[in-house]
């Protein structure tokens, strides 16, 4: 990069050019990333305004209304919806968006704008405390864009009525990416004993729950996340059969075991193991302890659902992990289904590491 390059501010929309000086785009150009251009439009005199957004917010809007019944899904997804470092879930009325890069950043007003226009939201939220806006350079800010709120935000998924704090909870405070998974599993849970482990709200707990478990116990280490599981149990009459348990999930793993718990179905979703590729190792070593001290609470016949979010882990890597996890605890089974995350976060096909979200269901002998 050249010194005049430099000097231009983070987050302006340039005109991309190649080296002979055919023009291929307009891109949101920030001197200081490792990605210093992310292309929003392919036309070079692109004008990035409240329309340009308007028109792809339409467009991202018009695909999800095909594919949901219900107003609750990740609306625009990054690069997936051509919107690169831009994330905006919507929550019916409510609307969370995530600006990761400069660009996003410095053109929140035409996007909050757009949706204005589009919807005539509740509320707008602006999350601005994801990591990796460090690597563009950009400070932590949360601040309720416009309109009201008063208190967590409604999400409706399947027959469940959950809460999602879409200020104070992690992400955007809620975690859309698992939600057919959720599906998935509660389809497995009428009259079984389900253990969901780093549950965040009990996403996965309340569904298995309403679908018909016995028994319910969700386990996470933030008291915030829980509380909003135990709100939303009790509005759906369903507090008698699900527990919400504050724990480090390894260690309630290890106690579980030495009582000699067995579940019909465990769920395992935790954090990222692997922030980096220099952590790819011990994080794959994390993925297969979790699966083995995971397997080991299944009884036999039932089920184990266990998810890697880790961008820097390749699918076979994480089955990989998965299978010697479960050698270690002497289980066999066998994978009923392998996910990702739902068609509400499209992947850019150029950007396999878009697909983060990996995730295998078993059946455990
Ligand atoms: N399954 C959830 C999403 C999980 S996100 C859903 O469907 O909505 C990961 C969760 O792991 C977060 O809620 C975080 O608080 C929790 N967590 C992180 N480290 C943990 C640990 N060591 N022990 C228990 N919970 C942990």
């Amino acid at each position: 990069m050249d010194a005049e390059a430099r000097a231009i501010p983070p987050g302006t929309v340039v005109r991309v050019e190649d080296a002979g000086g055919e023009a291929l785009g307009s891109a949101g150009f920030n001197p200081h990333s490792l990605i210093v251009a992310r292309m929003l439009s392919s036309d070079p005199e692109a004008v990035i305004d409240e329309d340009f957004f308007r028109r792809r917010i339409e467009d991202a809007a018009a695909l999800r209304a095909r594919l949901f019944a219900r107003p609750f899904y990740r609306l625009v997804h990054a690069e997936g919806d051509h919107l690169p470092g831009l994330v905006i879930d919507r929550f019916d009325d409510v609307f969370v968006c995530q600006p990761n890069t400069a660009a996003m950043d410095r053109l929140m007003p035409a996007v909050a704008g757009a949706l204005d226009s589009l919807f005539a939201p509740r509320a707008v939220v602006v999350r601005g405390d994801s990591p990796v806006r460090a690597l563009e350079g950009l400070g932590s800010e949360t601040r309720l864009l416009s309109g009201t709120l008063d208190g967590p935000a409604p999400v409706m998924e399947g027959e469940l009525r959950a809460f999602a704090d879409v200020i104070a909870g992690q992400k955007t405070g809620w975690y859309f990416d698992q939600s057919e998974n959720r599906a998935f599993v509660a389809r497995l849970a009428p009259g079984a004993r389900v253990l969901d482990l780093y549950s965040y709200a009990g996403g996965f707990a309340l569904r298995a729950a309403a679908a018909g478990a016995i028994e319910a116990i969700a386990v996470d280490r933030s008291d915030s996340a829980l509380d909003l599981g135990r709100r939303a149990a009790a509005e759906n009459g369903l507090a008698e059969r699900c527990r919400f348990v504050r724990a480090e999930a390894f260690a309630e793993m290890a106690r579980l075991a030495r009582e000699g718990a067995r579940f019909d179905v465990v769920v395992a979703d935790p954090p990222s193991f692997v922030k980096s590729r220099r952590a790819l190792k011990p994080g794959l070593r994390g993925y297969r302890k979790l699966a083995r001290m995971a397997a080991a609470l299944v009884a036999p016949g039932g089920f184990l659902f266990i998810a890697s979010c880790s961008h820097n882990v390749e699918p076979s890597a994480f089955a990989d992990a998965v299978r010697q996890g479960l050698n270690d605890a002497r289980r066999s089974g066998r994978i009923l289904r392998a996910s990702g995350a739902g068609p509400d976060h499209p992947q850019h096909p150029a950007l396999p590491e878009s697909a983060y979200l990996k995730a295998l269901t078993l059946r455990l002998d």
